[in-house]
């Protein structure tokens, strides 16, 4: 079918998507209010209706010739897409033709009542991004028929909306594609291939294409993100007769990849009866031209020139430059870009009034990027004359970055000169390390702890607030703190706990906190990328060398390990994790920004060693979201991610324990390199996957200590002691008893006092049962059995 863009006078602009959450996350606050039940659903649509238009309205503004449409999403856009299928995992029991948003947040995010006892859906990473999408369970009876008819609304709204103004865009509406759904689900049951269930959802895309076409909807944007993995034959043989077969039913559709590369799948691209393809023009940079050179007549090329996935002002001559020959191969057949949704990236700059005007003048967020892809289109439209001033300033902007002196700092230089092979390795090798350590603490059989954070209550944020706004002074912060970690730690004292924390009152979040205190970091104000849900980060940015002025933990653990007699762990987030959720400078390789993280980190790790902290987590969440798409450049990356966590943990002595701790990913592909961490003990999110994902590290034969996480710390529903004894059971299948830690699944900071003190009651009271029945008794002679009493003895 034939789109009215490819016979415009000028190249169509438009972007893949745009932050859902608002410029003040009014869309967080809003259903949080819902799940407190202090807001109805009424007043919960009320503000995405509201965002939605003030997002359309931005786009139109900025004279973008789409606005996407359904790019919204109450929690999550996979989740999004099986509402609006009508696929929802049959295991709730909901009704998809009456689903409700309180319906909705229950497969979001799992719940617990006298009438039913849900599990959320599994969460995990969104490509290499730092956002997380609910797992969509693949069951053979689930149906694809429709569902609920959010995406319709939304569409009305948006055509309402742009009858009425003055600018002349048209909606598009964007899907997950079939392709992609499928591949990002996990079988739960009765399937022997997920293709298994491709002919279900085939019919019911092109029934909801159909119904689309029917109602207006002249373009569908249809994202096929899977394109930029390494995909097995027989998904690649899918897309041609999927899109055969969705051509006939639907509006033009405009098949979108992103994230990587896609060249390999020239070919494939260009045979699909589509309107169009969208390719990464950031990441992919280099498959542009030939795509262009082969590019069939009838097609539409968008290109993502400007990054979806970074904060920095776009180098506008650069990709004027990279424009230029696909312009002259593809006339106005070439559409321009962001190179992703902008979902990834802040809303808008001028919510900052924190960062000063040299920084602000080197960034460009969600709204800006509206503007440079404006920019760009007005220059290679013939009007190059109408934004010459705004190229001058892009220019003059990046000419001054580059030589600023707040970049380069020769004390980090000289450091990263100085570092040898040896920084990366321990003393001795684990089985001595773990020997002295256990003499040092004498822990019990299964030691439990947590994870590092406790509630982060409305008055511990309103304290932090109170003292950033200089409301109240250093001593009395000082003090309110200190009574937050007495808290914390007496209350684990209570609970019976055999490693403690100190809670992390004083952490906003764990790479801001570490950023505000390191050089070469800059912060914003309101810079809110959407994590998961609710849950918003705002990543720092790093433009310059990062160096460590002065300690910046050691005396909240000093003061915490003053209060117990039992081993407080420092806690901090480790190289890899600190680069990975932040947006990162662009100017030199990403493995030398995280060699200078590490070294900054491993003099925190040796002042705690100083100050008498006995062990130290070194958190790296971010650990598996780091691996590029592909599997080909994986060594690289893992090779460097494991050596500058090696070089932030190497400094200390046999007797000092490392922890570390990873969530919500897939690990089993990586075990090789996280057992080359040598951490001596890693804590692990596995309660989702009701320890699946431990098994890969039992068949690995994981040498080190580990504590496979049996509380979902994402759900408020708190399993019972038996629940807790049964994943440890599981996980006692695949790893020796001697191995094994007890804890939660992550930090506790999103959940109560409440749930907290229950959920690790009765995770104590899980410990123990294992205890007795794995024969590993406490020994009545000694405070605490050996971990390495043998179960027998
Ligand atoms: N120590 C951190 C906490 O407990 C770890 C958080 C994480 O893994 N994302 O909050
Ligand atoms: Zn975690």
């Amino acid at each position: 079918m034939a789109l009215s863009g490819a016979v415009r006078s000028e190249h169509v602009a438009h972007v893949l998507g745009f932050p859902r959450i608002g410029g003040q996350r009014e869309l967080k606050f809003a259903m949080e209010s819902f799940w407190r039940g202090e807001a109805t659903e009424a007043d919960l649509r009320a503000t995405g209706k509201e965002l939605r238009a003030r997002h359309w309205q931005a786009q139109a503004a900025a004279g973008m010739d789409y606005v996407t449409v359904g790019d919204f999403a109450w929690y999550d856009h996979v989740l999004g897409t099986l509402v609006l299928l009508g696929a929802l995992p049959t295991r709730f029991n909901l009704d998809p033709s009456t689903l409700d948003l309180s319906g909705y947040y229950m497969m979001a995010r799992g719940s617990k009542n006298h009438l039913e006892d849900h599990f959320a859906l599994e969460m995990t990473k969104w490509f290499d991004t730092n956002y997380h999408y609910l797992v969509p369970e693949w069951t053979p009876e689930l149906s694809f028929d429709g569902g609920v008819d959010w995406l319709f609304d939304e569409i009305a709204e948006a055509q309402v909306q742009l009858s009425s103004s003055s600018a002349s865009a048209q909606t598009k509406v964007v899907l997950l594609g079939p392709l992609s759904l499928l591949f990002l689900g996990k079988i739960k049951s009765g399937l022997s291939h997920k293709l298994d269930l491709l002919p279900k959802v085939v019919a019911g895309y092109e029934k909801l294409l159909a119904r689309l076409r029917d109602n207006g909807v002249a373009l569908v944007q249809i994202d096929e993100p899977i394109l930029a993995l390494e995909l097995s034959r027989e998904w690649l043989d899918a897309f041609l007769p999927v899109y055969i077969r969705l051509a006939n039913a639907a509006p033009s559709l405009l098949l979108t990849t992103y994230f990587d590369t896609v060249s390999e799948h020239a070919d494939l691209l260009r045979s699909l009866p589509v309107a169009g393809v969208h390719l990464d023009g950031v990441r992919g940079v280099a498959q542009l031209q030939e795509f262009a050179d082969k590019w069939p007549e009838d097609k539409i090329l968008s290109v993502g020139i400007v990054d979806g996935r970074n904060i920095w002002r776009c180098d506008m001559d650069t990709a004027l430059a990279t424009l230029k020959p696909l312009h002259d191969k593809l006339g106005k057949r070439l559409w321009l870009a962001s190179s992703c949704s902008l979902l990834h990236v802040p809303v808008d700059l001028a919510n900052e009034n924190k960062l000063d005007q040299e920084l602000r003048s080197w960034l460009a967020f969600a709204t800006q990027k509206l503007d440079e892809i404006f920019v760009l289109k007005q220059a290679l439209s013939g009007n190059a004359d109408a934004v010459a001033g705004q190229f001058a300033a892009a220019r003059a902007a990046l000419a001054a970055r580059r030589s600023s002196p707040r970049i380069h700092n020769p004390l980090v230089q000289k450091r990263l000169k100085a570092v040898t092979s040896t920084d990366a390795d321990r003393t001795s090798a684990f089985p001595a390390r773990i020997a002295i350590q256990q003499q040092r603490w004498n822990l019990p059989a299964f030691p439990t702890t947590t994870i590092g954070s406790f509630p982060q209550t409305a008055q511990i944020r309103q304290t932090r607030a109170a003292y950033k706004r200089g409301e109240i002074g250093h001593l009395d912060y000082l003090n309110k703190m200190r009574d937050e970690i007495r808290l914390a730690v007496s209350t684990q004292e209570e609970l019976g706990l055999d490693v403690l924390v100190h809670g992390e009152p004083e952490r906003n979040d764990m790479v801001e906190y570490f950023g505000e205190q390191l050089w070469g970091y800059a912060f914003t104000a309101n810079g809110w990328v959407q994590s998961y849900g609710s849950r918003c980060v705002k990543p720092p940015f790093i433009y310059g060398d990062v160096y460590r002025p002065e300690a910046m933990t050691v005396g909240w653990s000093q003061f915490a390990q003053s209060l117990t007699q039992k081993p407080m762990k420092g806690m901090l987030t480790g190289p890899v994790t600190m680069l990975q959720w932040s947006f990162v400078r662009d100017d030199q390789p990403r493995a030398t920004t995280a060699l200078q993280i590490a070294l900054a980190l491993r003099d925190e790790v040796c002042d705690l060693e100083k100050a008498g902290i006995g062990m130290i987590q070194i958190d790296e969440p971010a650990f598996r979201e780091g691996l590029p798409l592909k599997a080909v450049d994986w060594t690289d990356y893992l090779d460097w991610a494991v050596r500058v966590f090696k070089i932030s943990a190497g400094g200390v002595k046999d007797e000092t324990q490392i922890h570390t701790h990873m969530c919500y990913s897939e690990f089993n592909d990586i075990l090789p390199w996280i057992a080359a961490m040598d951490a001596d003990v890693i804590t692990i999110e596995t309660s989702r996957s009701d320890m699946e994902l431990l098994d890969g590290f039992g068949q690995y034969n994981y040498p080190n200590d580990i504590g496979p996480g049996i509380y979902d710390i994402h759900s408020p529903r708190i399993p019972n002691v038996d629940d807790m004894v049964r994943l440890m059971e599981k996980a006692r299948g695949v790893i020796s008893d001697q191995r094994l830690w007890v804890n939660p699944d992550c930090g506790l900071k999103t959940r109560n006092w409440t749930e907290t003190h229950e959920a690790l009651t009765r995770m104590v009271q899980a410990a123990h049962t294992l205890r007795e029945k794995g024969g590993l008794k406490l020994q009545v002679t000694s405070q605490h059995a050996s971990r390495l009493t043998p179960a027998a003895a």
